[in-house]
């Protein structure tokens, strides 16, 4: 069984009816290097939302008709490949919604799902794509310093766990921004962050003023629009914005223009930088390291909400943009 898109979503929050989940015989007859993978965990993101829609990005859009693809975690069932062993756990940011599939071995992209050193949800987490975006984003772009204020939209969620985190370990003060009591709990009673703001509630821009009374030195963007807006008055001078993701955009038939915010920008001479977590791809061996370091030292979490069978691949990846989940939205496939 695979997804793929039955159309291009030309805006709008995606709908059930916009995929369609088919069956196939599969060849399992291994070409030169290739490997089979059994499909065991597989990742939704807000990120691949952007892929479901035609036009130019910074990476092509999916084929409809043909699998979509995100993270994974898979076990070899069948190797022609000198690199993998049959039994062996496997990972990748871009493995097709698939439950079985035939693939290269050889490919760079692909990294070895070590179950002695962390479960392996951790792969598609904290040791995985958002872990990389997370702890790279923030060291550097935001560049954080000892006593700084790191403020975190989306801080619940799979990237704002590892940003808040990875900002207290480097002796940040650390506010994290999310849509409910139940979020904000997480955010102070488990990972850890100083304050938490609920941007739902009608207080929240005084809310944040008061979380923030020495100004704001590093802002993570993960959400934008008004949830950032109230952030930008309390930048103080060389503050610095990383710019991960603006979700609060991605359904959006037609985007925000005009100008907002560059005054706040100007007056503090901050700066913001977008990026994607592949700019930085050289560096995630050592990024591994390090988080895996911090994990087996009890001294950061990795949180998962996990879901159970592929019928729940599409629910949970359109529930992104409406969810009570915390930390990394995850969908176990198979058995370990
Ligand atoms: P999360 O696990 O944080 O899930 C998304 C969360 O975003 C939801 O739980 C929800 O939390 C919040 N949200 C959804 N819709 C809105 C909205 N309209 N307004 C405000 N908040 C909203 O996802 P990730 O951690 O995987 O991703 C976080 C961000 O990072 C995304 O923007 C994503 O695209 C980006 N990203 C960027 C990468 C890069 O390379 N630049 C790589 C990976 C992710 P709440 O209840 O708090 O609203």
């Amino acid at each position: 069984k695979f997804i793929s898109l039955k159309n291009y979503i030309k805006g709008g929050f995606p709908q059930e009816k916009d995929f369609e989940t088919k069956e196939v015989e599969l060849n399992e007859t291994l070409g030169d290097n290739q490997i089979l993978v059994k499909l065991i965990y597989i990742s939704v993101d807000p990120y691949v939302r952007g892929r479901m829609s035609e036009g130019k990005s910074y990476i092509d859009p999916f084929k409809v008709g043909e699998p979509i693809e995100c993270g994974g975690v898979g076990k070899i069932e069948k190797s022609n490949c000198s690199k993998w062993k049959v039994g062996e756990y496997i990972a990748c940011n871009s493995f097709p919604w698939k439950e079985k599939f035939v693939t290269n071995g050889t490919e760079p992209i692909l990294y070895k799902a070590d179950k002695d050193l962390a479960p392996l949800p951790c792969y598609l987490s904290l040791l995985g794509m958002t872990g990389m975006t997370g702890y790279l984003g923030l060291t550097e772009i935001g560049e954080p310093k000892k006593g700084e204020t790191l403020v975190v939209s989306a801080g619940s969620g799979a990237v704002g766990q590892v940003v808040g985190q990875v900002g207290k370990l480097l002796g940040c003060k650390v506010i994290g921004i999310a849509g409910s009591k139940e979020k904000c709990d997480f955010m102070t009673k488990e990972l850890g962050f100083d304050i938490s703001v609920n941007y739902k509630s009608p207080t929240y821009k005084d809310d944040i003023a008061k979380a923030v009374p020495n100004g704001v030195d590093i802002y993570w963007e993960n959400v934008g629009g008004d949830i950032s807006d109230a952030i930008w008055p309390h930048l103080n001078k060389y503050a610095r914005i990383p710019l991960c993701g603006i979700i609060s955009a991605y359904n959006k038939t037609e985007m925000d223009v005009g100008p907002r915010l560059q005054m706040y920008l100007l007056k503090s001479s901050a700066k913001m930088q977008g990026f994607i977590v592949f700019n930085f791809f050289d560096k995630f061996p050592a990024a591994t390291k390090q988080l895996a370091e911090w994990y087996n030292q009890g001294k950061i979490k990795d949180f998962h909400s996990i879901k159970n069978g592929f019928q729940q691949v599409i629910p949970s990846f359109l529930s992104l943009f409406d969810s009570n989940h915390l930390g990394k939205m995850i969908i176990k496939i198979a058995e370990e």
